[in-house]
Formats: C-alpha cells, structure tokens, sequence
C-alpha cells in the first residue's frame, strides 16, 4: 500500500494553522507546518499582545469551521464564561487561544501525523515528483504538495515619502513588529499615515500604554472605519443584480440608502467572490480606483465600543483625521519634518513630528517586498503576481501560477495572498470556508 502523502503548509497563522487542522481531519495525509515567529497558530492578527484590540466581526460569526458554527462561542463559555456573547467582539488575543487550543486538541487527536517545524523558509522548489523547501538555517525539507499560507506582507514604506525602515527610530514602518511602539514615549507627537483598522489598532495600542501626546492621522481622502451599529445585524442576504459595475454601485447605494450601509454590505457579503469572479479585468480596476477606499471603510467595521473610543480621542483632540498626502519626509535629531498637501489644496504645510508610524496596513503589491521567499518565488518565475496586484496568481483551483502563465500540479496559495482571485478573501468567515474546501479537495486526490 502506498504511504500517506506529506503536504507542507508555510505560515502557521490563522490561514495556515486551521488548513492544518482540516487537513488532519479530513485525510490521511502527514503535515508539516513551517512557521518562523515563536508561536504557531497567532499570526499577525491574533499575535496581538493588547486586550483593547477587539476582534471586528461577532464572536458568533468567529467559528474556526464553517459547518460548526457556534464552535467559538461554545470554546469562550467554556474557557472565557464572561466573553460568551455571540454578539460581542472579543479581544483578539483570546481569538488567538482559541485559534492554538484548536490546533493543539487536532494535533493530539492526529498522533503521528502532525509535524511543526520551526524556521523560515526562503525557496521552494516544485516540479513533477514533488516539493523541496529551503530554510534560512540551512535545512532542506521535501513534501509532495505546498501550500503557501503566508499571509500579511509588512507595510510598505513608500507613503512615507522616503523615511528609511530601521534607519531611526523616529519612523516605525511595521507597527505589529513586536515591542515596535515601545519607544514612543507618553508626550511625543505623532503621524499616523493612513487612517484605517491599523491605524485604530495603532492608537488604542498607544492609548492603552499611556501615551498622552497628540496624533494626527492622514490618508489620501482621511475616511476612517465605521463602526457596526450596537444591534446585532439580520440582514437577508439579496441576489446579486447581472449588471455592470456602474449599475450595481448605483443599486448598492440606493439599497445602503434604505437600510443603512453596514446592513448593505452584510447583505452583499456572500456575493461578494462571485461578483469579483465574474468581473473582468478592466471593472476590478475601475473598483478598486474608485471606489475602494469607501469599500474598505464600510466593509472593514470596527467593534461597536472601537469605534466609540476612536471618537472620544478625536473629541479630547488626541487624534485628529486629515485629508492629504506626505510630499517630503526629513528626519532630523530633534524630530520629523513632514511637507504634507492637504487634499484639494495648493499649498504644503510643515510641521514637526516625534515619530511617525506607517498604518497603511499590509502591502499587496508583492513586486514591492523584500521577503526573501517572496523575492525568490517572483525573481525565479516559481509563482506571479495576479493582475490587479493583490497578491499571488491562483487559479479557481487555488494552484499557484508560474511566471509562464502555467498551473503548478504541487504549490498551492491561501489566504490573504489569493485576493487576486476572491476579492475577500482576508477575514476568518470566508478563510475557513476556503481552507475547509482545499482540504476537501486534497481529501478526493
Ligand atoms: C490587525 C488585523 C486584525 C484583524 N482582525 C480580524 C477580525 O477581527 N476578524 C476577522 O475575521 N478577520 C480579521 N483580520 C483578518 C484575518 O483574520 C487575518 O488576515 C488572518 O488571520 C490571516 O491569517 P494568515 O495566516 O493568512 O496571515 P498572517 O496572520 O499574516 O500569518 C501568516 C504567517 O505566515 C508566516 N510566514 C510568512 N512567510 C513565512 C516563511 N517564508 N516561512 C515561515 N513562515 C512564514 C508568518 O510569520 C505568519 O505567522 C484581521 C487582520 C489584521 C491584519
């Protein structure tokens, strides 16, 4: 009889832990989960070490499994009794124990199977007969099928108008770096470029440390996050309309109109993959230049008591929110001087900053990023990027495409670096649903 395949997952945050999980529970394969921070199961979101960052969808929308879903609300009452509300948002932090306990009781139930492998992988290799994996320590791994759930890329540094990462710590480029806001201090005045989720995550985290400066976010159009009404959302979920883009704003904002915009988009949620799928390519453009930033601020909703903490810094003049963009950036030993045009305007203002932290959240043009297995992937033709730049070429099967435009048979992609081909694909209800269906999919062969 043959041996039980050995499938390597890369990255153990969310995406990659729970593809873990499915894959132990659904076939019999062995699995090896890599991963170079110190815990597995975290990732970027869920690594957070700050109790006031809340999770931004209900906990009973959290299930780690789309045909379980009051498995989290059932973990909280049974390990965090005070948090069990299916319509509250719990801290992130607890979704991160929920995460790594699920990843613990299927390791324990997989007896032998389950491997983690601590370390970073920097190449990869697939042909025909199978998959060999380098790390940076040297150590060489083989499997006969990848998957690349390697997640959140850092932010991109060019909105800072050539501040320089690590070369002062005056500018913070990666602001989930662990210990990366531990040197701003209590009365420093601070920008914050970009005013979305990393930026909220941003100021509560400064808020939460005892920061008391003043802080000024800016982004290109200064939209911030909307918070999800206080009632629990029931909204039904209506068809999409086959009609064009421009059509289908139109019928969007109309019905956003009536029932509001956070009901509107829940409504639109579950079409969302579908309506990206049957775009072509010059639509996905048009949305994503035009109408984008209002997406991202209606479909990215903070917690209720989020969003109310927000607007209580902004009435105390803590925070404020401005339209502009950065032109020039220097560092100098008493501080930053930043050149910014506010929006509309012809003239540029000066002003003097302590730090200046980077919140334009994960980069996703992967040209830009200097990770080596991203540079090794891209630099080799291994994979490509899509064409709207999101992320990694996938196709519907979620194989990752070479540079010659061909499906590997070996190398698959999920998570947030198939955006090129979902859309939404970057938060915990459509990511389970992804996983469980690769897992089904590695299960038929
Ligand atoms: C700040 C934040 C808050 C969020 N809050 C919510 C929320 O409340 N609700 C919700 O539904 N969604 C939320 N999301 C979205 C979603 O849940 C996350 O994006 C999701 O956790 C993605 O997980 P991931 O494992 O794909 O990526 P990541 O969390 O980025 O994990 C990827 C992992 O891969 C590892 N890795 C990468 N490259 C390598 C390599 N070469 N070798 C070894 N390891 C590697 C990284 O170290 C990392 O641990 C949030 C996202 C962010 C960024």
């Amino acid at each position: 009889m043959a041996s039980p395949e050995t499938i390597a997952i890369v990255g153990a945050g969310y995406t990659g832990a729970l593809l873990a999980v499915q894959l132990l529970r659904r076939t019999p394969a062995r699995v090896l989960l890599i991963e170079r921070r110190s815990v597995f199961g975290l990732g970027l979101a869920y690594g957070t070490g700050c109790p006031a960052h809340l999770l931004n969808v209900r906990s009973g929308r959290m299930s780690a499994f789309p045909d379980d879903a009051s498995h989290f609300v059932r973990w909280l009452q049974d390990n965090r009794p005070e948090l069990a509300d299916p319509d509250g948002f719990a801290p992130r932090m607890v979704y991160g124990e929920y995460v790594r306990a699920t990843l613990d009781a299927q390791e324990a139930a997989s007896p032998g199977r389950f491997e983690r492998v601590s370390g970073e992988v920097t190449a990869i290799d697939a042909d025909g007969q199978g998959v060999q994996l380098k790390l940076a320590d040297g150590r060489r791994l083989s499997a006969d099928r990848c998957v690349l759930a390697l997640g959140n890329a850092p932010p991109d540094p060019a909105g800072a108008a050539g501040l320089t990462p690590g070369a002062s710590d005056r500018f913070i480029n990666d602001p989930w770096a662990p210990g990366a806001l531990a040197t701003v201090k209590p009365a420093d005045e601070v920008l914050l470029i970009g005013s979305g989720l990393t930026m909220i995550d941003v100021a509560l985290a400064l808020d939460a440390q005892g920061w008391l400066g003043r802080a000024l976010a800016l982004s290109r159009r200064g939209l911030l996050p909307r918070p999800h009404d206080a009632t629990q959302s029931h909204a039904q979920p209506w068809p999409p309309v086959d009609a064009s883009l421009s059509q289908r704003a139109k019928a969007f904002r109309a019905r956003a109109r009536t029932i509001g915009w956070g009901e509107a988009m829940d409504e639109i949620r579950p079409f969302n993959q579908a309506l990206w799928r049957a775009a072509d390519s010059s639509e996905r453009r048009r949305f994503l230049r035009h109408l984008r930033p209002w997406w991202d601020v209606h479909r990215h909703r903070t917690a209720t008591e989020i969003g109310a903490r927000i607007q209580a810094m902004i009435e105390a003049r803590t925070l404020s929110v401005g339209a502009g963009r950065v032109v020039k950036a220097e560092t100098r030993p008493a501080g930053v001087w930043i050149d910014w045009r506010p929006r509309g305007a012809t003239e540029t203002r000066h002003d003097r900053f302590d730090r200046v932290i980077n919140c334009t959240g994960p980069l996703s043009d992967l040209n830009r990023s200097p990770d080596p297995l991203h540079r090794d992937l891209l630099d080799r033709g291994v994979a490509r990027i899509d064409r709207e730049r999101l992320g990694l070429d996938v196709d519907a099967g979620l194989r990752v495409i070479d540079g010659e435009g061909r499906a590997h048979r070996r190398l698959y992609a999920v998570g947030p670096i198939t955006r090129g081909e979902a859309w939404e694909i970057i938060a915990v209800p459509e990511i389970r649903g992804q996983v469980a269906e690769l897992a089904e999919r590695f299960a038929r062969g």
